[in-house]
């Protein structure tokens, strides 16, 4: 066992280690320690010369370092996953086709018959009146319309453009990257809003605490090569938890 180990058999002493390693302060750490207020500062200074003392002392500020350390590197790898997450998993904004884009002739196309049939049967119900002011639904563009095919750029109905839907995805079966980018959702008169973290905020934190501002910042913490060679090799793995695929369900 290194000196400095194991706590100092004189309980004063030990409590002004221990106290001395949080300030810095001979004369404070005294005081905490309980020597009077009037000798606590030439008690401070007469404690640090005393060789148990001074190997107590650094082997609790290496324990210290150590103990900020570990808790850098979670916090670092916290942030990093944080910057690396797709909001895509949380939210997508995706460009599918049109009703007309694949239709036969660019007329409308159903799903499949018995859309077209429901759509029939519904304007044969109608009163003649307001029969009369709606086109009969027809299914000259045939079936087999799908979203998620690229739209057709010849389509005269859109021009190639589309249609957009924005699609808020499950968030119990988001990776535990997109989890930490989640920050709840908002119901609004508009519909919801999904709540995300600040991505960006998450990556000034990285890059200032692995000194990359150091120049504008004095006060930089340097975590040390180490946490930089990890950083460098965790960036370029990119998160570590896996992008699961989202399932669409087709518009209706
Ligand atoms: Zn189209």
């Amino acid at each position: 066992m290194s000196s400095g180990e194991v706590p100092l058999k004189n309980h004063r002493k030990e409590l002004f280690c221990q106290h001395y390693v949080g300030c810095f302060n001979a004369s404070e750490a005294a005081r905490k320690a309980g020597y009077s207020q009037k000798t606590a500062g030439s008690q401070g200074a007469r404690l640090l010369k005393d060789v148990a003392v001074q190997e107590r002392v650094a082997f609790l500020q290496s324990e210290n370092a150590k103990a900020l350390e570990l808790d850098t590197a979670d916090v670092l790898e916290r942030w990093t996953t944080l910057a690396l997450a797709d909001p895509n998993e949380l939210i997508s904004h995706i460009v599918g086709s049109c009703r007309h884009c694949h239709g036969k002739g660019f007329k409308y196309q159903w799903r499949d018959q018995d859309e077209f049939e429901d759509h029939h049967q519904a304007w044969s119900d109608l009163p003649e009146k307001a029969r009369d002011s709606m086109r009969e639904p027809s299914n000259a563009g045939g079936y087999g319309y799908r979203f998620r095919r690229e739209p057709n750029i010849e389509c005269p109905q859109c021009d190639g453009f589309g249609r957009q839907r924005t699609v808020a995805h499950d968030t119990t079966r988001l990776s535990p990257a997109a989890k930490t980018l989640y920050a709840g959702v908002k119901e609004t008169q508009h519909g919801i809003e999904i709540k995300m973290e600040d991505r960006a905020a998450a990556l000034n934190n990285i890059a200032r605490t692995l000194g990359m501002f150091a120049k504008d910042n004095e006060r930089t913490l340097s975590p040390g090569d180490k946490l930089q060679e990890w950083y460098e090799t965790f960036s370029q793995n990119g998160s570590r938890a896996p992008i699961q695929p989202q399932k669409e369900t087709p518009p209706k």
